[in-house]
């Protein structure tokens, strides 16, 4: 049974707007001792999902619609009172942020603050949980932990402020670290020490990881699998190296291209035109068509299901069914053209979708958004009292 199973998740937001369908049918699982990674640009609904996992998405303005199921070691966390989700925040899912200058009390020592998650959740007593902060200081590599335990958080430095996240975040160890972007405001050096820290935890304790980054150079280092998210949904999902090797959504293969490699000179390093839209407005059909290179007038007419791509592998995208229009744009672009042309040049899908418009015979929009009541949790004053704290 997996660790976790999240299984048409959709979380929207009502916003001034409109309806922001920030993730909008996601589904995948995570197994005890895996590390997963999320990738995807920013306004992807990578972060969405994970806060929405732990239940700390506001309501209002959000809501997690009907319908949507997160399960962990079996329970439905959606089902949960808001008592025993507490109970399952940090002790059983525990979670770092990017940046732990706003996580971490800047007017205490960073000591008090892991005890005071170990006073909290595990009953320990003063001396008892400084100890243990003194420990947990020790395993996640800070030197001197017997005087850094005492430190504020500014007299520490990233790399380190960043550890002693990790350090609270394990202190109860968690079945399940859900790790936000945690490397994004460090030096590369740094980096490199956090991913191994994390790796090493997970080996020594079994606990499983979701790494949430938008860079797939994280992915390799760390990942065994990869969740690639786009506009909302999840587009391509497989083993790292069978997405490295083989990636088939043309979002990954423009991921994968604006890697830059060590040896390989290139004049400009390749990038996919333009933004992710607004979650108020997600395209029509396939939501990459007006930035895919490959895209035809199917793209814009029926949204690609996830096809099955290999074993454990899948991609949302009509190519998997007409692999001779991967081909044709390959021989005539040269293998993955993850631009669409020169600037300005617009992407083939788009055209089509402009030049039907124009003539009066654009494909049906997206249907609007179902209307759905809030789940009754919403209604629980607790769930409220939680949020504001
Ligand atoms: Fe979407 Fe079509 Fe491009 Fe596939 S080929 S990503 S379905 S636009």
């Amino acid at each position: 049974m997996p660790l976790l199973e999240v299984t048409e998740l959709r979380t929207y937001f009502e916003t001034e707007e409109g309806v922001a369908r920030a993730v909008d049918g996601v589904s995948f699982a995570v197994e005890p001792g895996e590390i997963l990674g999320i990738v995807g640009e920013s306004g992807s609904g990578k972060s969405v999902t994970s806060l929405s996992i732990l239940r700390l998405i506001p309501e209002p303005p959000g809501r997690i619609l009907p319908g949507s199921s997160i399960r962990f070691r079996g329970e439905e966390l959606l089902a949960l009172p808001e008592e025993r989700m507490r109970r399952v925040r940090g002790n059983d899912i525990a979670m770092i942020f990017q940046e732990p200058m706003t996580s971490l009390n800047p007017v205490y020592p960073v000591g008090d603050q892991i005890a005071e998650a170990l006073r909290v959740h595990r009953g320990l007593g003063k001396r008892e949980a400084r100890g243990r902060a003194i420990e947990l200081l020790r395993r996640v590599g800070i030197a001197d932990p017997e005087e850094r335990v005492d430190a504020y958080p500014h007299q520490l430095s990233g790399g380190m402020r960043q550890r002693v996240m990790i350090a609270m975040a394990l202190s109860c160890e968690p079945d399940l670290l859900i790790a936000d972007e945690p490397t994004t405001a460090l030096d590369v050096t740094i980096q490199a020490q956090i991913l191994e820290l994390i790796r090493e935890l997970r080996d020594r304790t079994g606990m499983a990881v979701i790494l949430i980054t938008h860079d797939l150079g994280v992915v390799a280092e760390v990942c065994d699998r990869v969740v690639v998210m786009y506009a909302g949904e999840v587009v391509e999902e497989g083993e790292v190296a069978t997405i490295f090797r083989d990636p088939r959504h043309p979002y990954t293969r423009g991921l994968l291209q604006a890697i830059p490699r060590l040896g390989r000179r290139v004049e400009r390093l390749a990038v996919i035109p333009g933004t992710v839209p607004s979650p108020t407005a997600w395209p029509a059909a396939c939501r990459f068509h007006p930035r895919c290179a490959y895209g035809w007038d199917l793209c814009v007419n029926a949204a690609p299901p996830l096809f099955e791509a290999g074993p454990g592998h899948t991609s949302r995208c009509w190519l998997e069914e007409h692999p001779e229009r991967r081909r044709e744009v390959d021989s005539e672009r040269g293998a993955f053209p993850t631009t669409v042309g020169a600037a300005g040049e617009m992407a083939p899908a788009e055209a089509y979708h402009r030049r039907a418009a124009a003539e009066g015979a654009a494909p049906p929009p997206e249907p609007a958004p179902p209307k759905a009541a809030p789940r009754p949790l919403a209604n629980d004053p607790a769930t409220e009292e939680d949020v504001e704290r």
